[in-house]
């Protein structure tokens, strides 16, 4: 049967040129990175080498980078660190409602463990973060704004330059979570002003297990995994070495392509969509119209269920999510489309569409075909009609 997989926000297929490019490290290149050895030094050499690649994709310097197990480290890292080494100087931050789990939960840590208040932005129809509430939000004790660069869910992409510049008016550290950016949009840390970023690997063709922390020089960061003296003493463990080498070979290959690819997977979530508003009535595109990434499309069928949805096109081959990987599976609706204002009797039959750069125009004639009869036999069957 045809596979054809819409699912590139929760994971996306290791390239072939990754793969060949890790292979060396997984058997004879083993060598352990902090070893004085030829063999530990080979590693050391690739580990370097591949943290100023990604330094470069990300225009800063490779010291900057800190390699962690994925996104999920980076967030915790972030958020954590910067708040145990700022206590004395206040316990109150400042995120979004629309937040990734990892986020979310690493300041749930902070208010039950902690003592801190988090303010939870809210954000307009679209997704956008206000603006101005983030101003009225800020406090003497305000030590941290985490918001992320674009909403794995929904696609809606956040004014970074202007948040950034909030923050450094009144001396407060911004995080960013641009894990579904990178590779996607071009990310510069410098021109974004942001003093940390979270990224993974796996989003953007590169392995799972394996992400990076950038860290503006100067700032100081409470280690949150402790062991040895790797990562100039922020992160202990021994490196990831064949993670580490295909993470940079991703990053090199995405950011070579990026426009490109860009334009690609906009112009195939174009014609998706405008195919299947040709064919059925009632469904509604979630997220920004304009600033958005071009390879999400959160749509909602009206009067379905979002879970009898994916089971139908799962049986025809096309894989998608009702939202973050995370929360599918629970029948709860999104809480980035709960903070949108999305009523539930529209939210409750969404689905996340995330395209990658293998797809072509035949997937998605082949989604044009298979989806309206779905849409149309589940819609004849629902109560709500
Ligand atoms: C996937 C994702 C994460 C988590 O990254 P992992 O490497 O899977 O831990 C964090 N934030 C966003 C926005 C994501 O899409």
């Amino acid at each position: 049967m045809k596979e054809i997989y819409l699912d590139h926000n929760a994971t996306t297929p290791l390239r072939k040129e990754v793969l060949e490019a890790m292979m060396p490290y997984f058997s004879d290149e083993y060598g352990n990175a902090s070893s004085v050895h030829s063999k530990g030094q080979a590693a050391r050499k690739a580990v370097e080498s591949s943290r100023e690649i990604i330094g470069k994709a990300i225009g800063t310097e490779a010291v900057d980078i800190i390699f962690t197990s994925g996104g999920t480290e980076s967030d915790n890292f972030a958020i954590k660190g910067i708040a145990l080494a700022n206590l004395n100087k206040g316990r109150h931050v400042i995120t979004s409602a629309i937040e990734h789990m990892a986020v979310l939960e690493s300041c749930r840590f902070l208010e039950q463990e902690l003592g801190f208040e988090v303010t939870y932005l809210p954000v307009d129809r679209y997704g956008v973060v206000d603006l101005n509430r983030l101003k009225e939000s800020i406090r003497k004790d305000t030590v941290l704004i985490s918001i992320m660069f674009a909403n794995n869910e929904i696609g809606t992409i956040q004014p970074i330059r202007e948040i950034s510049r909030i923050a450094k008016k009144n001396g407060i550290y911004f995080h960013t979570d641009a894990v579904q950016g990178l590779g996607k949009k071009p990310i510069d840390v410098e021109e974004l002003g942001v003093d940390l970023c979270s990224f993974s690997a796996h989003k953007l063709n590169g392995p799972k297990g394996i992400g990076a922390l950038y860290m503006r020089k100067g700032i100081e960061i409470t280690p949150y995994q402790n062991g040895g003296h790797h990562e100039r003493k922020k992160r202990g463990g021994t490196l990831n070495v064949p993670g580490i080498v295909g993470f940079a070979k991703a990053v090199e290959i995405a950011t070579r392509d990026i426009y490109r690819t860009d334009e690609h997977l906009s112009r195939l979530t174009k014609r998706f969509l405008n195919g299947l508003q040709k064919e059925l009535k009632e469904i509604y595109l979630n997220g920004h119209p304009k600033d958005r990434l071009s390879n999400t499309l959160n749509i909602s069928f009206r009067y379905i269920e979002g879970e009898s949805l994916l089971l139908n096109f799962d049986l025809k081959g096309i894989l998608a999510s009702t939202g973050s990987a995370c929360t599918s599976g629970s029948l709860e609706p999104s809480h980035v489309l709960i903070a949108m204002g999305v009523p539930p009797d529209i939210s409750q039959g969404s689905i996340r569409f995330s395209f990658g750069y293998e797809n072509r125009d035949e997937d998605v004639d082949y989604c044009l075909r298979e989806i309206p009869p779905i849409v149309r036999k589940l819609r004849e069957m629902s109560p709500l009609c």
